[in-house]
């Protein structure tokens, strides 16, 4: 990839160029837990976005985009905003950089990628990392990787409209091969855990579907944890967040909340140590475990936080037929992947099955992305 991109650099813009990546991300455990105080643990993954780049002593930025095949030309002032959505990214990125205090001048660079656009892998959180690491090195700006995870989130908040947390963001940024990050939404202290899995493959199986209620249900989600913390909060006022509850504090206050809030909180206070357990779990390298984890967290995210679909729940099933070693649903729900802990031996008979009976019963084949550990942002 890197060598096709310096070459079509050299075409457009006449002259060498240095190259840098960011990745994609999966999230192994830690679902609907960002909002609520907890944890998630996510890793970096083998797809990334690549660009070239180079500054052009001139004020404007001149991108090609070469998986869109279109190109783009814009200043550096809030008023410049280009009309492309891909270059919206680079240009948040811009912006951002400037108003903390950054340099950014003209420059010419030239990208392409290959994580699957809006299949829960962040290809988005990629691009801004991208952009965001390589600006920040070349104009020796010294921002460290929170603040360049901070500059993506706010270019997604301010200039494509998702008002999103920071993991995808952070992830992509402190991604590093082998490991994955727990990451404690409330205080954003983080730890490295090796996820160095032989024996083992990592795979998403994409059902191509999006439910609508999605956003509505998001909302609703929100609402509950909110209600069931309040009640909480009553008995046990020093409780910051959902996730510093504990179970039996939910219990002395089930009666006191509406039946659909005790649910959704299940789910959180069981996530959050389940996320614990799973890193204890890693660092024992004992998959079974980590993988058993897996399933009770696709169990309580389709029964207690109901946000799975039949879609998901079916690849759910045909991965325990097949003796996957853990497998759950990725992301917020409602359609979008699973993502599922095989053992070697098991990878190929089990995408044939998933794919066959899938196929039978939806009428189309899921996508199938194998992952690989692997660095975040960096330079070539
Ligand atoms: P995701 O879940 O993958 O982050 P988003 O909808 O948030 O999905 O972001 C996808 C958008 O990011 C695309 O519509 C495009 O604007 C931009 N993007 C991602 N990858 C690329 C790429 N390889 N080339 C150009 N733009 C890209
Ligand atoms: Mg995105």
């Amino acid at each position: 990839m890197d060598n096709s991109i310096r070459e079509k650099f050299k075409v457009l813009f006449g002259k060498e160029c240095d190259v840098y990546a960011s990745s994609g991300r999966i999230n192994l455990i830690g679902e609907h837990t960002d909002y609520n105080g907890g944890y998630v643990l996510p890793g970096a993954i083998d797809k990334c976005i690549m660009a070239g780049i180079a500054p052009n002593g001139t004020d404007k930025v001149k991108v090609f985009s070469i998986d869109y095949n279109e190109y783009a030309e814009f200043g550096l002032e809030e008023k410049d905003a280009p009309a492309q959505q891909w270059a919206k990214y680079i240009f948040g990125v811009c912006r951002e950089t400037l108003k903390r205090g950054g340099k950014v001048e003209g420059f010419s660079a030239v990208f392409c990628g290959n994580i699957p656009l809006g299949a829960g892998l962040s290809s988005s959180a990629a691009l801004e990392s991208t952009f965001a690491y390589a600006l920040n090195q070349i104009y020796g700006n010294g921002f460290d990787l929170f603040q360049l995870a901070k500059i993506g989130q706010a270019t997604e908040h301010n200039y494509c409209g998702v008002k999103c947390g920071i993991m995808d963001q952070f992830a992509s940024c402190f991604g590093k091969a082998g490991y994955l990050i727990r990451l404690n939404c409330k205080t954003l202290e983080y730890q490295y855990f090796p996820f160095s899995c032989e024996g083992y493959k990592l795979v998403l199986l994409d059902t191509c579907v999006k439910h609508e209620l999605a956003s509505s249900a998001y909302n609703k989600r929100r609402e509950s944890c909110e209600k069931a913390l309040e009640a909480i909060q009553q008995r046990h006022p020093d409780t910051e967040t959902l996730s510093d509850a504990k179970r039996i504090w939910l219990e002395e206050v089930k009666a006191e909340i509406a039946e659909e809030d005790y649910l959704r909180a299940i789910h959180v206070i069981g996530e959050v140590q389940r996320v614990l357990d799973l890193c204890d779990a890693l660092e024992r390298k004992d998959f079974e475990t980590v993988g058993e984890l897996m399933y009770q967290t696709h169990f309580s995210l389709s029964r207690f936080y109901e946000v799975s679909c039949e879609e998901l729940d079916f690849l759910n099933r045909v991965a325990r037929k097949c003796d996957v070693t853990g497998s759950r649903v990725m992301g917020g729900g409602f359609g979008g992947c699973t993502i599922n802990l095989v053992k070697e031996e098991l990878y190929d008979q089990f995408l044939k099955t998933a794919i066959d009976l899938f196929t039978k019963r939806f009428g189309h084949a899921p996508k199938i992305y194998e992952v690989v550990s692997s660095d975040g942002a960096r330079k070539l």
